[in-house]
């Protein structure tokens, strides 16, 4: 097939896979000593519950502050690092930062709940759910303020140590939310079983439900299954308000997305919740 593209676009073609190739390999060589020289940072998105008005949780997402390319999305690193597994320090650090974080905030009488995603590779660290307490407890954050984010594959493919692990930190106050759901396959036996208080509905099932009524059918059947099972229904990504109430009419409990609030550097979400909270009183 290559050839058939004749010399000059073969070339462009090798030049153009070369280069991401090279980006590639940049960007892990880049990434090893990212978390050393401190150039990652947390931003907050609010979530919007559809029941209570209130923002019952906020999620931490990861930035990196690149010191030639400056602000870097995840999706152009978080695939290297999980593929090299340099995800297992920068979750470490993702981890700690939301510990010392929310340990500050509680400091000045701010309480705000807080989720972030875990990786399979830091699942894979034996002693990574001791740590995990440690720094919350190190910096009195009760368990009861923070939510752990895994991945529909990552929940499908833990082990029954992993999953007592969790189930242990959700006896303890944690909450626990499936990501992503929809996007991986999912063995319905072991969500049945699973340790579990919400679930996620990714992107890819909202983006269409305005325009298509198949989209629809299977969002409502989607979230029938998740209540079915006594669990809380969030959708991610919602961007418009009729999508935010077609949600709510189908029983989905809570939204995230640019509809409510993009995600902010921390100065930002904090003055933003305050002025959310006290809109929310003088409605009241
Ligand atoms: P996710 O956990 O599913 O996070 C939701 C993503 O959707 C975020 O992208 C968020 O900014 C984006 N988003 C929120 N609202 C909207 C909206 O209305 N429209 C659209 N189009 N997008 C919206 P982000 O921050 O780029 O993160 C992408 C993914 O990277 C995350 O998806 C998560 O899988 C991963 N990620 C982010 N931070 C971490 C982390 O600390 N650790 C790990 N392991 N993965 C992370
Ligand atoms: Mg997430
Ligand atoms: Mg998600
Ligand atoms: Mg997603």
């Amino acid at each position: 097939r290559a050839k058939s593209l004749g010399g000059g676009q073969h070339h462009l073609f090798n030049d153009q896979l070369a280069a991401e190739h090279h980006q590639k390999v940049q960007t892990e060589k880049d990434l090893t000593d990212a978390v050393q020289r401190g150039e990652f940072l947390l931003v907050y998105q609010p979530q919007l519950s559809l029941v209570t008005g209130e923002m019952p949780c906020a999620e931490a997402l990861l930035r990196w502050n690149h010191p030639t390319d400056g602000l870097r999305m995840p999706h152009s690193f978080i695939p290297i690092a999980e593929r090299t597994g340099l995800i297992a320090d920068i979750g470490d650090w993702v981890v700690a930062e939301v510990a010392s974080t929310m340990g500050s905030w509680l400091r000045e009488g701010i309480s705000r709940r807080i989720s972030f995603n875990v990786s399979p590779r830091q699942l894979e660290r034996f002693d990574f759910f001791d740590r995990l307490r440690q720094l919350f407890a190190e910096q009195q954050v009760p368990l009861s303020l923070i939510e752990l984010e895994f991945t529909e594959s990552a929940a499908m493919e833990a082990s029954d140590a992993v999953i007592g692990e969790i189930a242990a930190l959700r006896r303890d106050g944690a909450t626990i939310c499936i990501d992503d759901f929809g996007t991986g396959y999912s063995n319905l036996a072991r969500l049945r079983s699973m340790p579990l208080d919400r679930v996620k509905l990714d992107q890819t099932l909202i983006a269409d439900i305005e325009t298509c009524d198949r989209a629809r059918v299977i969002v409502q059947a989607v979230i029938h299954l998740i209540r079915g099972v006594g669990s809380q229904v969030v959708a991610e990504s919602v961007e418009t308000i009729p999508q935010a109430e077609l949600l709510r009419a189908m029983g989905c409990d809570i939204v995230q997305g640019y509809v409510f609030s993009k995600a902010m550097v921390e100065d930002e979400f904090l003055d933003w919740t305050a002025n959310a909270e006290r809109g929310r009183r003088s409605v009241a």
